[in-house]
């Protein structure tokens, strides 16, 4: 997409502010001022048809009298003239408008900003909202905003849909010294949106982590696409993920898909680091917009103090970067400096005695040493030392050390003077925290980013063109037949031209029809309700498994249709389906669902009781690649059952993987015809016997 427009709204060389206003605490006011007030360089147009002057600066009565050029508007005039005025600024050739003005779509007028945009679009102009705070730039000195100040400065930007949340986290920067470059408000997302700031940061050289914080994303496939190509890291903090929630419905997966676990799944997709709460949006994005990834697993702890080494082990494991005890050479050096009763293992606790030249001499070994992948420095203030002192010898170790290429992060517990030496190393370049935790926590933050980069490369599923063409078919003949749901025949016919093992299987009308296909399938078989009104079929007694002679046979033809008409006495009855047994495996179940955001997404988890009770799946958005696979079937709690438990042999583990990817192109292929689907249960074999689609279900999506 072009990005000019963004370009003029963010950088602007010449700014109007329209419906620019004399009165103090009037928001046309307050931008002026902002302006001016911090050092704005460019033209400054106050557009007002009353007044001659405001605060020193000529105002014109329309923007088509402005001699200049004009870049950028920043809209303060009612939400029903606006149409008018977007009109009169394309008219005029500004690129960019940020919209302040509320009173469109988050009221219901909807139609107010579809105008807006409109006109916009015709003249090839931008808009940023409507219903915003601003933005903020210290590197342009751009206030075009109603919050109070720009940001303390730092290299982190920050887009966020809640303009309060902008303007407190504004201020917060200076208590907390957490700088930022750029706050935008993104407001309604009328036209601008996450993906197309994420695009234009690309080139933002003051930017070097971008933070969002996201309520709802519209086109979330557009966001997954543009951050997955990001020369810099991301940090999401998504909010409203409970209200997102699974809408009633008739397959299992609809009632375990959540807004929270489709969302993480995307912000990994993605290549996106996510934030769990607004504290820690702000320091690991500090972090991220200073030290660079961390490349491996090996981390040293140094301290001087066993009680903060101890609490920062135990968030190094919480956080996803255990620790290991440091190579026998580094273990040698490390002695060094520290008495006998200190422990060189990792962490490395030179106790209360070090001082300065301890600290020094560690830090900077610890980079250099090649075993290290980072360092995470900690620090009790001690009556023998001098916070600023340590936090000097600790800078100057990373300087020293000339290493550019493997991140720090460090925690001062203390009083006043370790406050004041957190202040320093923040503003000297190394984040620095109040707790050993969030020193370590901010590490995790830089080798998921890392981890995130290597899974970034690789890509999704194909289409199957052939697949895709004959299970229109079977998909438009039950349509056809007035259905939005597919028999467990049709389903299984679905699952087997991806490609997807299932049992041989056909439709008994009579009971001699399923005693003559209980014969030609073999013995054992099962015998199944075949019914568009009967979804769960064990619930209606509709499943009969292990039938071994033509007289079960037939008694269970005759049972399951007696409990198909007790259960449901109108519903419409195709017959029964007549099935291979399986053989008994391990139950695993597949699902997706259409989310609203982020369109056909593909759930796995262990089957049976694990799926109702601990409700242990996980999700993808489609097309799933086969890194994201392996990842689905290690990251649920159940992993270790998959391995094999209690002497049983491992699951087939590789068959699992590549059904998950064959069913995600399935549901990618089909996605406009799939509302949802699952396969409860997929029997799972032994490594090297795969598995079997015991049952299928899809639901198609109503046209
Ligand atoms: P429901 O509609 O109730 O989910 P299923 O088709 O899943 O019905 O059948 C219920 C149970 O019967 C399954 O969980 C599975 O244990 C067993 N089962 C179903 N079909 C087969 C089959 N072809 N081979 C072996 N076991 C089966
Ligand atoms: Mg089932």
């Amino acid at each position: 997409m072009d990005k000019t427009g963004i370009e003029k709204m963010l950088r602007p060389k010449s700014v109007a502010v329209i419906g620019a206003s004399a009165t103090p605490g009037k928001i046309g006011y307050t931008v002026i001022k902002n302006l001016l007030k911090d050092g704005y360089k460019g033209k400054i147009y106050p557009i007002n048809q009353k007044e001659s002057e405001i605060l020193g600066l000529k105002c014109y009565p329309e923007i088509g009298q402005v001699p200049g050029e004009i870049d950028s508007a920043v809209m303060c005039v009612p939400a029903k003239v606006m149409a008018e005025v977007v009109e009169e600024c394309g008219r005029k050739g500004v690129k960019g408008a940020l919209v302040i003005t509320s009173g469109f779509s988050e009221i219901g007028r909807k139609d107010l900003e579809d105008e807006v945009v409109r006109i916009a679009r015709h003249y090839g102009m931008r808009i940023l909202g409507p219903n915003i705070v601003g933005t903020l730039s210290n590197s342009e000195k751009f206030n075009g905003s109603f919050a109070p100040c720009l940001p303390l400065p730092g290299k982190n930007s920050l887009v966020t849909q809640s303009g309060a949340l902008l303007i407190a986290m504004d201020m917060a920067t200076y208590s907390r010294r957490i700088g930022y470059e750029k706050m935008i408000s993104i407001g309604n997302m009328a036209d601008v949106d996450f993906a197309d700031l994420i695009e234009w940061f690309q080139d933002d050289e003051e930017t070097s982590c971008v933070s969002l914080y996201i309520e709802g994303l519209r086109d979330g496939r557009r966001f997954i696409d543009v951050a997955k190509k990001s020369n810099k890291p991301i940090i999401a903090l998504k909010s409203g993920v409970s209200a997102h929630g699974a809408a009633a419905a008739a397959s299992h997966t609809g009632s375990l898909a959540g807004g929270a676990k489709v969302y993480s799944a995307a912000f990994k997709q993605a290549g996106v680091i996510q934030a769990t709460d607004l504290d820690n949006l702000f320091y690991r994005g500090l972090t991220l917009s200073m030290q660079p990834p961390m490349k491996g697993d090996n981390f040293l702890i140094i301290t001087n103090g066993g009680g903060n080494g101890v609490l920062a082990t135990d968030a190094a494991e919480r956080f996803g970067i255990p620790l290991k005890f440091a190579p026998d050479d580094v273990q040698a050096e490390m002695k060094k400096h520290m008495p006998e009763y200190g422990s060189a293992k990792n962490p490395v606790d030179m106790t209360g005695m070090a001082g300065n030249d301890w600290y020094y001499e560690t830090v900077k070994f610890a980079i250099m040493n090649k075993w290290t992948d980072s360092v995470v420095v900690l620090y009790c203030e001690t009556a023998i030392t001098d916070p600023a002192e340590i936090a000097a010898s600790i800078k100057r170790a990373v300087d020293d050390s000339g290493v550019k290429d493997k991140p720090i992060t460090v925690s001062f517990v203390g009083g006043e003077k370790s406050d004041k030496a957190i202040g320093w190393m923040v503003e000297n370049g190394i984040p620095a925290f109040f707790a050993p935790d969030t020193a370590v926590n901010a590490m995790a933050a830089l080798r998921e980013y890392a981890k995130l980069q290597e899974n970034k490369k690789s890509d999704g599923a194909k289409t199957d063109e052939k697949a895709k063409k004959l299970a229109l078919e079977v998909i438009a003949a039950a349509r056809a037949d007035g259905r939005t749901s597919l028999t467990e025949i049709e389903a299984k016919k679905v699952f087997e031209l991806y490609g997807m093992p299932t049992t041989k299987i056909g439709l008994a009308k009579t009971e001699e029809e399923a005693v003559k296909l209980s014969k030609e399938i073999g013995y054992p078989i099962v015998m199944k309700i075949v019914s568009p009104d009967i979804l769960h079929k064990s619930d209606a007694g509709g499943v009969k498994v292990n039938i071994k002679t033509e007289a079960e046979a037939r008694e269970a033809y005759n049972t399951i249709l007696k409990n198909a008409k007790a259960y449901k006495a109108d519903a419409n009855i195709h017959g029964i389906a007549v099935q291979e047994m399986a053989p008994w495996g391990t139950e695993v179940i597949l699902g997706s669902v259409s989310d609203p955001s982020f369109g056909p997404t593909v759930m796995f988890g262990l089957g049976g009781i694990f799926v109702e009770v601990l409700k242990d799946v996980t999700f993808r958005v489609t097309p799933v690649s086969k890194a994201e696979a392996e990842e689905m079937v290690s990251e649920i709690r159940g992993a270790p059952i998959l391995s094999g438990v209690r002497g049983e042999a491992p699951r087939d583990r590789k068959a699992i993987i590549e059904t998950i990817i064959k069913y995600s192109s399935m549901i990618y292929d089909l996605m406009d015809e799939i509302a949802e689907s699952d396969a409860n249960p997929v029997l799972v074999y032994a490594q090297g016997e795969g598995l079997r689609v015991a049952d299928a279900r899809i639901i198609l999506k109503k046209k």
